[in-house]
């Protein structure tokens, strides 16, 4: 585990929330869950979103389809 913000491993435990274990950063405070690093869209829909925007769909179609808000 290390800290989101700053990439420090220097945090500890800081109680619990939604069942889920938190952590403070002792460096820049920061508090974050165990699910942060797994925020973020699977390579695999990014993929797959790319995808269907070289068959021609455009973002707002993609959206629609997948539900995801597609910037990158
Ligand atoms: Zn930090």
């Amino acid at each position: 585990m290390q800290c989101p913000q700053c990439k420090s491993s220097n945090i500890r435990k800081d109680g619990h929330q939604d069942g889920k274990q938190r952590w403070k950063c002792k460096d820049c405070c920061r508090i974050f869950r165990d699910s942060y690093e797994s925020r973020g869209y699977h390579p695999q829909v990014k993929k797959f979103c790319l995808k269907m925007y070289l068959n021609g769909l455009g973002f707002r179609a993609i959206e629609r389809i997948t539900g995801i808000h597609y910037t990158a």
